[in-house]
């Protein structure tokens, strides 16, 4: 134990007067981050300490002065305004919910992720992953899943983001105060805080467990800011992906093997495990060690039984976005763990490579967490497509469309994201059943009832506020740069609250290119410049603190930014976060995105603006691919992908200015006598009601509750059933197979294909088979058939199982199979012979190693 000289420690809890203790249960449930009216609520309270808080409640609390509480605790308004606020919340956590309907008893899920974004005041997040990860866990709790989220607390979160004089991002990272957040420490039945231990190179590392309430769903999150444990064990939570790579697996080793141990301390032992994104693929061996030691299972029997439990969800095609361990630091920090399982390290380091993979290569966590789940998905159908060729090594004697590798595309939790404003004219003409389910397009078909200056006005109001705000948040950046009276005067007039208004914000990683648009500078101020119709770019993002090039880029456009020309028409907006994107998504017209095809695997921020009546203008890629209609918004280019990116760049920049200079601009300026420009709305109209009932996280909460973790639940609880009886006997069936399909030959395929077949036709195969050892029950026999490609694969084939014929004159071992292809398309067919294990109860089943191809 190292020496601290640590002083008496004491918590002070805000204390409220009786009438007013219903504050502290609301501002403890982050239930009220997307209840307008608990918003609402808060700030009346007190509206200056709640900007300074950064819209946080408990430290509202905290900070109101007695003299205030007493006057608030007479005010009658308040008092009413409080008291039906709790109502909406108890009704929330108490109401009829989706998944009584819709799902299985008995499940129990737990989201793994190593951000999450729910509110600017708890800062456990730094971009998309965190958000889309704050988003589920919403859904999850409007729509009553079983589900629980498990994650770090970091003392300092993500960085901060300030820039410099010269337009240089610099990173401050501000301690968070947990007792100024709304977190519980979960304790145990005797009163005890519940902890958990991991080993990590060979010493233990304890860490507490806290929760936060999102709703009904709770998060665990873990800390291992303990005294007990040595200061470098300490910083494994200090902050979200800072530090090394020794830093990175440590804080993987505490997220995976440490939440699942915390989940079995709080006696919440989950069947569903869903890894977003590979951070926390470790708990795939954490549950399997639980089982070895409870049930005495071997490695491979516990495999299988928690395999089919195991949901993971990779969210790049960027391979710089994976993590790859060196094996020597696997060595070290898991070593005596997977000795533990019974691994060598040979069979061990297998896990994380691809099956023809080299043998000393690094350990990809993406390749872990898809060997030992059942089920991956990607995060948009372009990027399923991508995955399925950046990873069909995993699965060697798969094709690609057969890969257990699906993709569900990425959604909003709409009411986080839309404005007040724009919330109640929904509630006017939509009523108020989208706010349970927004995924009937029935539903948003009425947008068409709402009158075009209405919705023009409503989404103007949010168009001033972002100007407003913008304008704020300069001023602010120039006093605490001491600037001159003046610069403070020509803060105020930057930008403009009635022109069109772009917005591009993400985070600065350079493929997404957030300087495209910045081609050519001569076009672009001849576009924001222009007399009678200008233009204006709010952007916004930070760049991870080692990313030179992404610093790069956001020193361009400051520098652009201040330059006379561009003064009032570009703005650049610090330290990007969800307030600063709630401003953004719900003022714009426009939101531009251009990532470098394909490599944005969704993308959210355009399904935001589309709530909030912003259109898109976006490079075909991620989810705009589904989004696109032709009337909705704007497409730059079709999707072309050129080998040299400078021209890449070249063609797609002048493709944005055209569009800006041909259609957008013309169509937002084209006005009515009474000033709103109707082919603008009818494209808003259409954005919304093709948008909306897509791309919320409660569509994408349903589609993972069906599509994954209902067939994911019943699958394992079919393989736990009597003490894991399946599982094990299905282990040592594979095992059995394994040392006996050598045996297996195809003696001869016999077709009727003449080199043309006519449509409809039904074209007979036979194959002859010696099956040595292998029961004939136990394989089955299939033709993969469909049509060629120009490089002569199939695609999008189909399986035709061929049965077994009657013996005929041929003596066993050899045994006959026969069935029928019905050619329903014209063009080239192929076709390819398999053979793959069948087991009684489970059918066929896909084992690496266990297919012949003939
Ligand atoms: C929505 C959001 C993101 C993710 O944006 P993408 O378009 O998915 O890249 C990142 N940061 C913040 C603060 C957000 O609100």
């Amino acid at each position: 134990m190292y020496p601290t000289k640590t002083p008496h420690q004491f918590t002070v809890v805000p204390s409220l007067p009786a009438e007013l203790s219903a504050l502290k249960r609301i501002a403890y449930n982050l239930w009220w981050c997307w209840e307008p009216d608990a918003i609402r609520l808060f700030q009346r309270l007190d509206s200056e300490l709640w900007r300074q808080s950064r819209h946080n409640p408990v430290e509202l609390l905290g900070t109101l002065q007695q003299a205030s509480l007493d006057s608030l605790k007479a005010d009658e308004g308040l008092l009413s305004h409080l008291s039906q606020v709790e109502i909406k919340l108890k009704e929330y956590l108490s109401g009829p919910t989706w998944f009584e309907k819709a799902g299985a008893p008995g499940m129990r899920i737990a989201y793994f992720s190593m951000e999450f974004g729910i509110h600017e005041s708890l800062p456990l997040y730094s971009g998309g992953l965190g958000i889309l990860a704050g988003d589920h866990l919403k859904s999850a709790s409007d729509l009553g899943l079983p589900l629980c989220g498990v994650g770090l607390l970091y003392r300092q979160g993500y960085f901060r983001q300030y820039l410099n004089r010269e337009g240089w991002q610099q990173e401050f990272y501000p301690e968070n105060d947990f007792y100024n957040l709304p977190l519980h420490q979960e304790r145990d039945q005797a009163g005890q805080p519940v902890s958990v231990s991991v080993e990590i190179a060979g010493r233990p590392v304890k860490a507490r467990v806290w929760r936060v309430q999102v709703g009904r769903v709770p998060l665990y999150l873990l800390d291992t800011n303990l005294e007990d444990n040595l200061p470098e064990d300490r910083d494994i939570t200090l902050r979200l992906y800072g530090g090394d790579q020794d830093m990175r697996i440590r804080q993987e080793i505490v997220l995976a093997i440490g939440g699942i141990r915390a989940l079995q301390a709080l006696d919440l032992e989950p069947n569903i495990c869903h890894m977003n994104e590979g951070h926390a693929a470790f708990l795939t061996l954490e549950r399997i060690r639980q089982l070895m030691e409870k049930d005495q299972l071997r490695f491979h029997e516990a495999v299988e039984a928690v395999r089919g439990g195991n949901i993971f969800t990779t969210h790049t095609p960027v391979q710089a976005g994976i993590d790859h361990f060196p094996q020597e630091l696997l060595e070290r920090y898991l070593g005596s763990y997977y000795r533990g399982l019974g691994l060598t390290r040979e069979s061990f380091m297998a896990l994380g490579i691809p099956h023809q993979g080299r043998a000393g290569g690094s350990f990809c966590m993406a390749i872990l967490a898809m060997k030992l789940a059942g089920h991956t998905n990607g995060v948009s159908q372009l990027h399923g497509e991508v995955s399925r060729k950046m990873w069909a090594d995993v699965w060697p004697d798969l094709p690609e469309e057969q890969l257990p590798l699906s993709s569900i595309t990425n959604g909003v939790h709409d009411r986080s994201w839309l404005s007040d404003e724009m919330a109640d004219l929904l509630i006017r003409y939509l009523g108020t059943r989208w706010i349970e389910d927004p995924t009937s397009p029935a539903l948003w078909r009425r947008i068409s009832r709402i009158p075009d200056e209405e919705l023009w006005r409503t989404h103007r109001r949010g168009r001033v506020e972002l100007v407003e705000y913008a304008r704020d948040r300069l001023r602010e950046q120039l006093r605490r740069e001491e600037s001159s009276a003046r610069e403070l005067i020509e803060a105020g007039e930057v930008l403009d609250p009635e022109i069109l208004t772009i917005g591009f914000a993400r985070r600065f990683a350079t493929y997404k290119r957030g300087t495209l648009l910045l081609h050519d500078k001569e076009r672009l101020t001849a576009i924001l410049n222009h007399p009678q119709r200008p233009v204006q770019i709010v952007f916004a993002g930070k760049a991870h603190p080692a990313d030179h090039q992404g610093k790069e880029l956001i020193r361009q456009i400051v520098q652009l930014s201040r330059e006379e020309r561009f003064r009032r028409r570009i703005v650049f907006l610090e330290d990007y976060d969800m307030s600063v994107a709630r401003h953004l998504v719900q003022g714009v017209d426009l939101w531009l995105n251009t990532p470098l095809r394909p490599q944005e695997a969704s993308g959210t921020s355009g399904m935001k603006v589309a709530f909030n009546g912003g259109l898109n203008a976006s490079i075909l890629d991620g989810w705009w691919c589904e989004g696109y209609r032709g009337n909705n918004g704007w497409s730059i280019g079709h999707g072309e992908v050129y080998d040299d990116l400078e021209y890449q760049n070249e063609v797609e920049s002048r493709a944005i200015y055209d569009l800006l200079e041909k259609e957008i601009v013309p169509l937002f300026y084209e006005r009515a006598v009474d000033g709103v420009p109707r082919g603008w709305t009818a494209r808003m109209k259409a954005s919304m009601q093709t948008l909306c009932p897509e791309f919320s996280t409660s569509r994408m909460v349903r589609e993972y509750t069906e599509r994954c973790y209902t067939p994911a639940f019943q699958h394992w609880e079919q393989l736990n059933r009597d003490g894991k009886k399946l599982a094990v006997e299905l282990a040592r069936w594979k095992e059995r197979l394994h040392g006996k399909w050598g045996d297996l030959r195809i003696e001869s395929i016999e077709t009727a294909v003449h080199r043309e077949v006519a449509a409809g036709d039904r074209v007979p195969i036979n194959v002859k088979l010696v099956t040595g050892e292998i029961p004939i029950t136990e394989i089955a026999v299939e033709v993969y058939f469909g049509v060629l490609d120009s490089r002569g694969s199939i695609m999008g084939g189909e399986i035709v199982p061929l049965s077994l014929l009657p013996a005929g004159k041929e003596e066993e071992p050899v045994r006959q199979f026969g069935g029928e292809l019905e050619c329903r398309f014209c063009g080239r067919h192929g076709f390819m012979l398999r053979v793959m294990p069948r087991h009684p109860t489970l059918g066929t089943v896909y084992d690496p190693g266990l297919v012949l191809w003939g």
